[in-house]
This record gives C-alpha cells, structure tokens and sequence, in this order.
C-alpha cells in the first residue's frame, strides 16, 4: 500500500487553515535565503506558495551570494526583535563563507520553525516541550495518518544528519521502536535492512534500498530527493521493493509534502508557544 503523503499533507493542510481563519490567527514568517542555489530557491518557493495557501504571511529576505556575517547577523538579531514575526526560518546551505550552524544558533529558539537551534534539538533529546523538526515530523504524522503502531518494531534508520536521520531516529525511540542507525560506514546495510519491520532512509542515493535487502512485509520511508535524467527520484528501487513493502513512500509525493505541512504546523505552534 502507498502511503500518500500529499493526501495527508492536503487533509492537515486543511485543517491548519480551518483553524487559523476560525481563530482568526495572525501568522508571519520571516524566510532568509542567501545567494542563489538552484534546489534551495526551489525548496523556498514551494513553502512561500503553501504558507500562502492556508493563510501564513512570509516575507522573504534574498541576500547576495557575498553577504557578510555581520549583514547575517544582524538581520537575524532584527528579526528576533520584532514583534510581528511568529516564525523565521534560514534556508540552508550558505555559502562556504558562512557556517550554517552559527547562524541558525542565532535565531531566538522561539521563532525556530525548522527546530534545527541547538535549543530545540536538546529539547527533543531531554524530551521537553519543543519544535521538531519537519521532515522527521511529518514522518511521524505520516504513519500516525495510517495507524501505523511503531511500539516494538525493529527500525532501521539510514542516514544519521542532524536534520533527518537522527532526529527520525529519536522520535521512534521515543514511539518505542528498537532503532538501529546505519551510515557510510555500516559494513553490511543488508544485515539490518533485512530483519527490519520499518526503514527510514534519508541518504541521497538512487537505488540505495533494493528488493533483496529488505523482508516481505516491510514498511519503508523514502526521504531521498535525487534528480535522475531530469526526473525526481528517491533513495529506494521503489519498483522492486514495492512488491515485498506492506507500506511504502514514493517519490515524489511521499515524505516532501508531509515535509512542509510540519512546517506549516510547527509555525502555527510556535504562535501558541510550547
Ligand atoms: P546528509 O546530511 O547528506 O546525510 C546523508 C546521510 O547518509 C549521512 O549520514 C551519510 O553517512 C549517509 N550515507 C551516505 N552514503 C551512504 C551509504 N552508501 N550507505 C548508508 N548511508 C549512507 O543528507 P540529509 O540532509 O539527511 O538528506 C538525505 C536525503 O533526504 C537527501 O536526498 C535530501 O535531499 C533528502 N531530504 C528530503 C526531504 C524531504 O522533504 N523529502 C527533507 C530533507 C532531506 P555519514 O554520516 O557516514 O556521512
């Protein structure tokens, strides 16, 4: 069965908007992207176009290529300080000249709706009130969507970034999985792709995860974004492993629209505080 994320990600989407037009909700993202990557512009309009479509103002904030670090800086310290901004998210990477991390660290972890400051990731890891980051979230949101119950499930996580593999694999810790994270240096992938109930894999490999790695039954989440011959492909041989996967993500329309309806959520959390 697929589990279609841009379903889900259209019925939340719906019932964000609902609740902010009936509540009448004010919400405004400040969006700061420096210089001119191709995927990042991408990424940004899409957001900037679903926050539009459920009643969230953005303003965009596109620097130059050589912007300082003390332009940075002080944008971000502005933004902190001003009260109409709920949200302010940083498009990342930077340019080599700017350390992502420094940066995102600036931001007041109250207006972090990607929950990527040290702030909020300590929070997710002290299990505290905190903003989760979207991919990891809207993964979560997904198998919820579909009653899948994670308590007990050999989980196999693929890819270990600050940003997804990691934080994916704490929050099905937390779900009660028995989580393994596997990496680069993972000698024999197969060893544990094939005693997995759940793979998450968030790599960026076409093809990493083929039908003979994985058990009858499985249930895989594709996270990879891979443009083949002009094409959006994800991490898994989704033709192959389809046929043995109980559930399964595709790309696209899989993990990248429950990617930004966290989003969405997170910056509507963050207005009530948590
Ligand atoms: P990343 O920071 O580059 O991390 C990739 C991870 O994959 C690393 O931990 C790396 O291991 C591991 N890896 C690399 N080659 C491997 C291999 N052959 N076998 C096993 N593990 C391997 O990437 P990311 O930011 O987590 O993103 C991963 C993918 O998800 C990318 O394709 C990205 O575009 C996509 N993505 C999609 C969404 C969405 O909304 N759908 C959101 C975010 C990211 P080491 O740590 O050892 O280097």
């Amino acid at each position: 069965m697929i589990l279609d994320g841009r379903m889900v990600a259209n019925l939340r989407n719906g019932i964000l908007k609902e609740k902010i037009t009936s509540n009448n909700v004010k919400l405004k993202t400040a969006i700061i992207i420096v210089g001119n990557n191709e995927a990042s512009l991408v990424y940004v309009k899409n957001k900037i176009k679903a926050a539009k479509k459920v009643g969230i103002e953005t303003v965009l904030y596109h620097l130059d290529e050589e912007t300082t670090e003390k332009t940075l800086t002080d944008l971000i310290g502005k933004l902190n300080n001003d009260k109409t901004i709920d949200g302010i998210l940083l498009q990342v990477p930077l340019p080599s000249h700017l350390d992502d991390y420094k940066f995102i660290n600036l931001i007041d972890y109250k207006k972090d709706i990607d929950g990527f400051t040290t702030i909020n990731q300590g929070r997710l890891f002290q299990k505290l009130p905190t903003i989760n980051s979207a991919t990891p979230q809207g993964i979560i949101n997904l198998l919820n969507h579909y009653n899948i119950n994670v308590s007990g499930m050999n989980a196999v996580v693929i890819g270990r970034s600050q940003i997804v593999g990691l934080p994916v694999a704490k929050l099905l810790t937390d779900l009660n999985a028995t989580v393994t994270i596997c990496h680069s240096r993972t000698k024999d992938l197969s060893l544990y792709t094939k005693n997995a109930d759940l793979i998450v894999v968030a790599v960026g490999s076409p093809k990493l995860l083929t039908a003979d790695m994985v058990k009858e039954g499985v249930i895989v989440v594709d996270v990879g974004i891979n443009r083949v011959n002009g094409k959006l492909e994800g991490d898994v041989d989704f033709e192959g492993v389809s046929k043995k996967a109980k559930y399964i993500t595709p790309v696209p329309k899989g993990v990248g629209p429950m990617t930004i309806n966290a989003l969405l959520e997170n910056i509507y959390k963050i207005k009530g505080g948590f």
